[in-house]
């Protein structure tokens, strides 16, 4: 397994750390509705703030592209991070990037501090990974610490480029995202199962192709196993369905046939006329979808027979809904199955990692979220791992581990 440094490999005390953080969060009226991405990326900043660290937070927030749209502003978000620091003061330093005052107002920071610096996307630099634009962030600091496993998809100056130019490690949130996910597709514990669900074959092709080749059975389920029923020779009634992604779908089945992995498919489906909350549903049995029902939620025999496979497996990992599950009852397959994979990961029988767009959405309203072994918040990132991409942010630090400790 390819390895990185983590906090512990360094000599944090009485240096200055740049920790590159997600605090790209929902705000409203300048108020923080959703502070979780916040509240997740205490423990590095107190680590290192109770070594004597001055630790200095870097993000993005929104798209500001590259000018100073006050909007965007990190300020509201310091206050935010002391209260997840338990009230520990966090300075917002708002003079810019380059200025002399502003390495000037670092320097004068006593060891354990905390501070923010202003939205990294202010600065043009930032996405073009300007090598001049690294070179001025990198002065500001000893170290670099990259705890965004979910901007680690960008090459941008610092989420990539500085850990080219500082000695750096992954902080606690990177180090745990990546050992879930390295556990689960690099070197997983077999049998190994996907769970791949969501609207459409089409955004999935990538994950679907390379969960494929990384696990023992995928399972489909949501809107996009009408496809691979309709690739299959079922009528699908009104279902949602990409039909240019039919043959996307054979060629995933025959693929699976050739590497010798196991396609679970729905057996039976959750149909109602139209999808709207409180009309009249059916169990109808795939092969038996009435032309004028849509499938909106697999169906209870699907929900066993998943459970039955789970129940053999020991990796299991999760993206997307079985079904409709915004709109009750096309939540309950997702419910279920959430509620079988949350058992069986207290039980210790599997290690289970889910995460990706609705995904965190779909395991909360299911009330599971923090049952699971682990779970990804990041969105973009997340998705880009499961397609076998390389994520520069990750590949960097994995470059600095090869590196001497500095
Ligand atoms: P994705 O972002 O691709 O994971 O898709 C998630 C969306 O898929 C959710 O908003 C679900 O409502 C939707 N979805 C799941 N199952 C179905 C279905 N059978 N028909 C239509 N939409 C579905």
């Amino acid at each position: 397994m390819t390895q990185f440094r983590t906090l512990k490999d360094l000599d944090a005390a009485g240096k200055r750390v740049l920790v590159r953080v997600d605090y790209n969060v929902p705000l409203k009226n300048g108020v923080v509705t959703d502070a979780t991405r916040i509240v997740r990326s205490a423990d590095t900043i107190k680590n290192l703030s109770d070594r004597g660290a001055k630790v200095i937070l870097l993000s993005h927030l929104g798209r500001p592209d590259g000018e100073k749209k006050m909007e965007f502003s990190l300020s509201p978000i310091a206050a935010e991070v002391s209260k997840a620091l338990g009230g520990k003061p966090v300075q917002f330093l708002s003079d810019a990037v380059g200025d002399a005052g502003l390495a000037a107002a670092i320097q004068k920071l006593p060891n354990g501090a905390v501070a923010l610096l202003e939205n990294m996307r202010f600065y043009p630099g930032e996405e073009k990974n300007d090598p001049a634009f690294v070179a001025q962030l990198a002065a500001l600091g000893d170290i670099y610490v990259n705890d965004a496993f979910s901007a680690a998809h960008r090459a941008h100056a610092s989420t990539e480029g500085l850990a080219k130019k500082l000695p750096a490690a992954a902080g606690l949130l990177m180090q745990a995202e990546l050992n879930a996910l390295q556990s689960t597709l690099d070197n997983p514990q077999r049998p190994a199962m996907a769970i791949v669900g969501g609207a459409k074959v089409s955004s999935k092709v990538d994950v679907l192709l390379h969960l494929l080749s990384r696990v023992d059975i995928l399972a489909v389920g949501g809107g996009m196993a009408n496809t691979f029923l309709l690739a299959q020779g079922y009528n699908i009634g009104k279902s949602l369905c990409d039909k240019e992604s039919i043959d996307i779908a054979k060629k995933i089945l025959s693929s699976a046939k050739e590497q010798n992995k196991e396609v679970l498919l729905p057996i039976d489906t959750i149909v109602a006329p139209e999808l709207k909350a409180g009309v009249a549903t059916a169990i109808a049995p795939v092969s038996a979808i009435p032309a004028d029902q849509m499938i909106l939620d697999i169906g209870p025999a699907s929900v066993v027979k998943l459970a039955q496979k789970l129940a053999s497996v020991k990796t299991v990992l999760w993206n997307g809904p079985m079904g409709v599950f915004e709109v009750p009852p096309f939540d309950a397959g997702t419910n279920a199955l959430a509620r079988e994979v949350a058992r069986l990961t207290e039980a210790r029988k599997i290690l289970s990692v889910a995460g990706g767009g609705d995904t965190v959405a779909a395991l909360e309203h299911a009330k599971v979220a923090d049952q699971l072994s682990y779970m990804s918040t990041a969105g973009g990132a997340f998705l880009e791992w499961l397609e076998g991409k390389e994520l520069p942010g990750v590949a960097a630090l994995m470059q600095a581990g090869l590196k001497k400790t500095g």
